[in-house]
């Protein structure tokens, strides 16, 4: 055998190590060469690469094709400014830096490891990257979330644009080729010990992509680590049986709270619970199983899972799926306990809207155990608050509120605010509950519209919203300026 065959032969690489060596899945080779965009040879059933090959669809791939767009300097100016900010957050560029990362190619994936470990740092909950037109031409805001107060921490040169998406899609494995559907993945970075996983969801605007980053939980709160464990939760957490909806608007929490509460219930020992969500946000190492839904509806993962004889089932929205709705109802009328997660503005408004889209009234209010609704707002801190004075007619207006939503607020009532320190910062989950007692299911089976239900709900001494959380500012939990924000009228 001649060197040169020896050279050649060692050059072939496996789908597996061609895989690897593109930074693509498995499913992405086999489209790449269905669709003849990249060449590999068949030895038998296995297919084989040349790394030749490899590296000609790297070039004129469409990332390579963008990256090249990008000036150096360019990118190296915005990896400087990613690193004063680590450097104000308290952290700098060697925590999360890889040094191998050196190249063109390397050096946007750098920039990616700095801005989530910028959003690890600063506790935010969410990267946005938005396309825009502005008075010179078109831009990139890079936009964080951070402590619930949305931010722009800086306008990117629009040449970096197409590399950044094409970037997040690759770490997120989204079909890079395809910019006009919604694509949602999941990207993982690595920084020593810590592993960061992030939701990547993409969508077509008139401008481009915009592409939205969510870090996911790397591990699963308790009640009691969320500040609620004095709710009915824990009670709840008991029940063999029923319904139980958390609702609240986007970005609300609920999915955590829905987490801690599973939580709960696999104290009280082994259970068998399945989820039937999508995408998973909350992953539980032990305890649970998690459908994968790539490639079932809902309603068909829900009708799977009772082969499998849960006692619990995790479900996602209900309210654009009426026969996921009915399923679900049916789920809990046979005796399993189920919980779902709704986007809802209001808890009593979301019951009515259920059951305009044909859900039956009585099968509903026999099974429902209740509504959890919840928002999250800024924690009040406790080290640096300070008593704080309402206007009086601001007063007034906040006493007849809570009166007509079940508080009497005390006269001597005292508000705070915080005056700002190293402490302040973190949220705190509002609450408001409906448990479905036997006299608020006879309410709810008599009375036709929501006002009727809420006046009902009111006289049997259920709070609102609203007077639930005066209830919060007088015990010092949210300050006098977010209870303000939650003002009906
Ligand atoms: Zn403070």
């Amino acid at each position: 055998m001649s060197t040169e065959m020896v050279t050649a032969e060692q050059e072939l690489l496996s789908l597996e190590d061609a895989a690897e060596f593109l930074c693509v899945s498995k499913s992405t080779m086999y489209r790449l060469l269905d669709q003849r965009k990249l060449t590999g040879m068949k030895a038998g059933k296995q297919w084989r690469f040349r790394k030749e090959d490899l590296l000609a669809y790297m070039q004129r791939g469409p990332a390579a094709q963008a990256l090249a767009k990008v000036p150096m300097p360019v990118l190296d100016t915005e990896l400087d400014f990613l690193g004063t900010e680590l450097a104000k957050a308290g952290t700098e560029p060697a925590a999360c830096d890889y040094p191998m990362l050196e190249d063109e190619a390397g050096r946007i994936t750098q920039y990616l490891r700095r801005l989530v470990w910028l959003l690890h740092t600063l506790r935010g909950s969410d990267i946005h990257l938005n396309p825009i037109w502005q008075a010179d031409g078109a831009a990139v805001q890079l936009v964080l979330r951070v402590d619930g107060a949305l931010r722009e921490i800086r306008r990117l040169p629009f040449v970096m644009y197409d590399a950044l998406v094409l970037e997040w899609k690759r770490q997120a494995e989204l079909p890079i080729e395809d910019t006009h559907h919604p694509h949602e993945g999941r990207s993982q970075f690595v920084f020593g010990e810590i592993m960061l996983s992030h939701r990547v969801a993409t969508v077509s605007t008139i401008y481009g992509e915009k592409v939205s980053v969510r870090p996911l939980p790397t591990t699963i709160p308790t009640l009691q680590v969320l500040g609620i464990d004095d709710t009915p939760l824990v009670a709840l957490s008991k029940r063999q049986r029923g319904l139980l909806i958390f609702a609240g608007p986007t970005g609300s929490g609920k999915a955590t709270t829905m987490s801690a509460f599973v939580q709960e219930i696999l104290t009280h020992g082994p259970r068998n619970i399945m989820t039937v969500v999508d995408p998973v946000e909350y992953i539980f190492m032990h305890g649970v199983t998690h459908l994968n839904l790539a490639q079932m509806t809902p309603v068909e993962g829900l009708r799977a899972v009772l082969y499998h004889d849960p006692d619990v089932v995790m479900l996602g929205e209900l309210r654009d799926d009426p026969e996921l709705a009915q399923q679900a109802i049916w789920t809990a009328e046979t005796g399993h306990l189920v919980l779902t997660c709704q986007h809802a503005s209001d808890p009593v408004e979301l019951l009515y809207e259920m059951l305009a889209m044909g859900v039956k009234r009585a099968l509903f209010a026999n099974n429902l155990i209740g509504v959890v609704y919840q928002q999250l707002a800024p924690k009040l801190c406790a080290q640096c608050r300070i008593p704080a004075t309402p206007e009086p007619d601001t007063l007034e207006k906040m006493r007849q509120a809570a009166r007509a939503g079940g508080y009497t607020l005390p006269e001597d009532a005292v508000f705070y605010q915080q005056t700002g320190c190293p402490s302040c910062g973190g949220r705190v989950a509002l609450h408001e509950f409906i448990l479905f007692t036997p006299e608020v299911r006879q309410a709810f089976l008599q009375c036709a519209s929501k006002e009727e239900f809420t006046k009902e709900l009111r006289a049997q001494g259920l709070l609102s919203f609203f007077a639930a959380q005066v209830q919060q500012a007088v015990s010092g939990k949210i300050s006098l300026e977010t209870l303000q924000r939650y003002m009906p009228y």
